[in-house]
């Protein structure tokens, strides 16, 4: 099957401020490459100072008009739903023009695209039903809480499902009637520019929703640090999050901050032992490994070890790895030759820290491409590199365990903490291992199923606050306290 490329793709993405595709100020721009072919197939806008400055100036000017921050809830969610609507009607070209430019399988680009439909729906649902606090003293005094948006958010966002990331905070931020700047990645930026379109359809007002295109340490950068930006929403890698803590200090901005992870999954041997291998393929070879909360180590009591592995390594010698537009295909192109470097280096270094069970380099039959044979390590230490740090790529690190106390030990023994998984039949040790691990989501017996009224984010390294449901509503809301002497 040749290399597919999708029909009307752009060979130049632009910025989207107040209302207006517009490019750079400086007229600079960055190349946009696919990751199957790995060749530059567009150009973008590459944003500077300036551009952020006119993104946050129109961003600024809409909040201060008033009409998208005091606008009825009910109208709010009107356009919201309406997004929802075009999202879903577009689902199959939105997953198509994502999986060629950040290397997806087709069918999982699919499922995202109607994540994001989901985001929009569940916010404009919840701030319909919204309520906030009261507080009585009979006769004497009454108190309430004034909800107000922050103003304009700056949203920051990875290259790993880029559009159902943006949607994750656009549609809480606009549903709170802040006004957005949205910078995403500069591997992925085909899908963002898309929301202008879907947006102006909806009847979302012009300089509500603004978009700058560029490179971190430029445009992610003087975001950051825009005096008129009260707050900044991130999604990337923790030591990216560190940067943007340290720069948002100066101005004391709100931060919300979803980061790396390297989050086990602990099969014990009490478990449905084909659940638990189902659950844990999928847990780190679904979206190419470059999942945040992919169960990239697997911890497995040593009884049923052995046969663990001989399983779980034939299974991810028949993964489908291809090319990404393939309906058949499991596993894709990593996003990008820098990261597939990245990875491929990890895979080298497992050689010496683990026992290769499946994969270890380039699958054959694919020459070309950042295509990695989903890889299996058995045997590796705690004190691993491939056991500690996060690999972001179609690599799982096993490792065999004896007690509980071990288990969870192992379990918490790295600076991450975003998600564990636990396969266990006992409910007593599922929920006191649960209670005990250091992950700000746990899944017992199951993966992938969240409802969007919890609490989602990490622990450690893995993050700082949590958004979901009313949580994120709280992150972009002020909660100003009215007192009234009767
Ligand atoms: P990254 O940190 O390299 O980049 C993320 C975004 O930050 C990009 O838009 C980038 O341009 C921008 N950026 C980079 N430097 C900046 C700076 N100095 N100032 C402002 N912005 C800057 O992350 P990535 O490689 O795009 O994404 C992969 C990482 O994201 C992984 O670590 C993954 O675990 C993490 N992630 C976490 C979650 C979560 O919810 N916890 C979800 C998805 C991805």
């Amino acid at each position: 099957m040749g290399h597919y490329i999708p029909d009307e793709l752009p060979t130049h993405i632009q910025h989207f401020i107040g209302g207006r595709f517009v490019d750079s100020v400086s007229g600079k721009t960055f190349d946009v490459l696919d990751p199957v072919s790995n060749e530059n197939y567009a150009t973008a806008a590459a944003g500077q100072q300036e551009d952020v400055d006119l993104a946050v100036t129109a961003a600024k000017e809409a909040f201060d008009s008033g009409l998208w921050p005091r606008m009825k809830p009910r109208d709010r969610a009107r356009i919201l739903n309406r997004i929802a609507d075009a999202v879903e009607a577009q689902d199959a070209r939105l997953a198509e023009l994502e999986t060629f430019d950040t290397g997806l399988p087709i069918t999982q680009a699919l499922g995202q695209a109607q994540r994001a439909a989901e985001n929009f729906r569940f916010f404009a649902d919840l701030i319909v039903a919204q309520a906030d606090d009261t507080y009585k003293v009979p006769g004497a005094q009454m108190n309430y809480v004034n909800r107000k948006p922050v103003g304009v958010a700056g949203l920051i966002t990875p290259w790993n499902t880029p559009f159902m990331l943006e949607s994750w905070k656009l549609a809480p931020a606009l549903a709170s009637g802040c006004t957005v700047v949205l910078k995403p990645a500069e591997f992925t930026p085909l899908s963002a520019s898309l929301w202008a379109g879907i947006f102006r359809e909806a009847g979302l007002p012009d300089g509500v929703f603004n978009l700058v295109n560029g490179i971190g340490e430029e445009a992610g950068d003087a975001l950051v640090k825009h005096p008129d930006v009260p707050l900044i929403s991130f999604t990337g890698e923790t030591t990216t999050g560190q940067t943007i803590y340290r720069n948002c200090a100066a101005n004391l901005k709100g931060m919300s901050m979803e980061l790396g992870g390297k989050s086990p999954a602990v099969v014990f041997a009490d478990a449905d032992l084909d659940a638990a291998i189902d659950s844990t393929l999928f847990g780190v070879f679904s979206l190419n490994g470059e999942r945040c909360t992919a169960g990239s180590r697997i911890l497995v009591e040593r009884s049923i070890y052995d046969d663990f592995c001989s399983r779980y390594a034939t299974r991810a010698q028949r993964i489908v790895v291809g090319d990404p537009h393939d309906p058949k295909t499991e596993v894709g192109a990593l996003v990008h030759p820098e990261h597939y470097a990245k990875v491929m280096s990890y895979v080298e270094l497992g050689k010496s820290e683990g026992r290769l069970l499946a994969g270890g380099g380039r699958p054959e039959g694919l020459p070309d491409g950042n295509y990695v044979a989903p890889t299996v390590f058995a045997d590796v230490a705690p004190g691993a590199r491939i056991f500690q740090e996060e690999i972001f790529g179609p690599v799982v690190a096993i490792t065999p365990f004896d007690t509980d106390e071990e288990a969870l030990s192992l379990a918490n023994g790295v600076k991450y903490g975003l998600a564990a998984y636990l396969w266990t039949n006992d409910l007593h040790r599922a929920h006191t291992f649960a209670q005990s691990v250091d992950a700000g989501m746990v899944w017992l017996n199951s993966h992938n199923v969240r409802d969007l009224r919890t609490p989602f984010g990490g622990v450690k390294a893995s993050g700082l606050g949590h958004e979901g449901g009313y949580r994120s509503i709280d992150f972009y809301t002020d909660q100003q306290a009215v007192h009234i002497t009767l």
